[in-house]
């Protein structure tokens, strides 16, 4: 019945069989295993690694629910749903890459998954290099014979800079290299990576998919010979996605077309509102005529996203003054809400590190990243106007 509604009402009406209860909303398979008929049927199962249900950890109805979702949202040929953003990340590097292949990452990704790469994989013979978003020139030389994928986010994290897709996807593609892209920042209703050429597309489901800071969860969908590879892995390793998450995240993406254009539009009224501000040296928004790659992001992205960053005047203290008068908006760790987040990186989450430190990882003194809620657009510009004014 679905196959044939725009990719907005399929996110809303895909969904398992309705049960004999005749329930409205999608049911949610809580369990461990699965039954079979008698001793031949599970034999079957298990012999030909077949895609019946026999354990959740390899595959369960509701979770494979939001997969396909995931899966028709990004255009890809299958997905694996995994428990959190990191599991998809690292579940498909580990499943793809082995010891004495090379892998090129981007130098804008995200903490965790910068952690991963240069403390974890070394220890697994994967070697890699690091490559600075624009300088072309750095991602050709970087190409060594044993490099097998390359590895980006865009928008990326605080300061939503944002890579040339087109480009990356025609230089992947030249060096017949797997392209992963992160694409947590944007949402498959913003951004379509694979339109540019990637094989793989990552999400953490906890940010924008989640969209209410509920729940973890990651998807990894793309192209179904690497997908395999990846499901292979992770029912082994085992970072599979719970059903109960899976439900949330399946309700979530009926309603993240709204969502998305009102987080954007708000996200884009606030920006606007801060760059003509006296206490505010610059603003950073994909969508803003401003952004250094503005012209890339209005190529490749349907709207900005609900992440933008500004520079405070005034450094470290003025940034800790702002945070401490807001009165709305949330002071935390998470993005990707209805509720209006801000945080002050420099004073927060990177205050141990030196100013130079800082700098290297694109953080300013006074760099404010906010993801944008869904709270009133007028109360979201006072709340940060009037602790603008306290942190004078
Ligand atoms: C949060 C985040 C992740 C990690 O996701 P978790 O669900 O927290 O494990 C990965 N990439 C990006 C861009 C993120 O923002």
């Amino acid at each position: 019945m679905s196959d044939n509604l725009d990719p907005i009402s399929q996110a809303i009406r895909i969904q398992t069989p309705r049960t004999p209860q005749g329930e409205h909303s999608t049911p949610l398979y809580l369990t461990s295993s699965f039954c079979f008929d008698d001793a031949d049927a599970m034999r079957a199962a298990f012999a030909e690694e077949s895609d019946d249900n026999i354990y959740s950890r390899f595959s369960n109805p509701t979770v494979d629910e939001f997969t396909k979702k995931m899966v028709m949202l990004e255009g890809a040929d299958a997905g694996f749903s995994t428990a959190s953003g990191m599991s998809a990340v690292v579940g498909s590097i580990m499943a793809l890459l082995k010891n004495g292949d090379h892998m090129i990452v981007s130098s804008s990704i995200f903490g965790n998954t910068n952690t991963f790469v240069k403390k974890y994989m070394p220890n697994f013979g994967i070697t890699y290099t690091m490559v600075q978003a624009g300088d072309e020139s750095a991602w050709e030389a970087a190409v060594q014979p044993n490099t097998k994928m390359v590895y980006l986010e865009t928008p990326t994290n605080p300061q939503v800079e944002v890579l040339d897709l087109e480009w990356i996807g025609q230089f992947s593609k030249k060096h017949n290299l797997i392209l992963s892209v992160d694409n947590c920042f944007a949402t498959p209703l913003l951004q379509k990576p694979i339109d540019f050429g990637a094989d793989l597309v990552i999400h953490s489901a906890t940010k924008w998919i989640d969209g209410q800071g509920r729940v973890l969860g990651g998807v990894v969908v793309g192209r179904a010979d690497l997908i395999r590879e990846i499901y292979l892995f992770c029912r082994v390793t085992g970072p599979t996605l719970s059903a109960f998450n899976a439900w949330v995240l399946s309700k979530s993406l009926e309603t993240l077309d709204v969502r998305m254009e009102r987080h954007c539009a708000n996200a884009l009224k606030v920006a606007e509102t801060l760059e003509s501000h006296p206490q505010v040296a610059s603003v950073r928004y994909p969508f803003l005529p401003s952004h250094p790659q503005y012209a890339i992001a209005k190529k490749q992205m349907k709207a900005g996203g609900g992440v933008f960053c500004f520079e405070i005047k005034g450094g470290v203290e003025a940034g800790r003054k702002f945070l401490n008068a807001l009165q709305m908006l949330s002071v935390t760790a998470n993005l990707g809400d209805t509720r209006s987040i801000c945080s002050h990186p420099a004073s927060t989450t990177h205050s141990k590190l030196t100013d130079d430190e800082r700098a290297a990882v694109g953080i300013t003194p006074g760099l404010i990243r906010v993801s944008t809620g869904l709270e009133k657009v007028e109360d979201i510009i006072a709340d940060i106007l009037q602790a603008l004014e306290k942190s004078l």
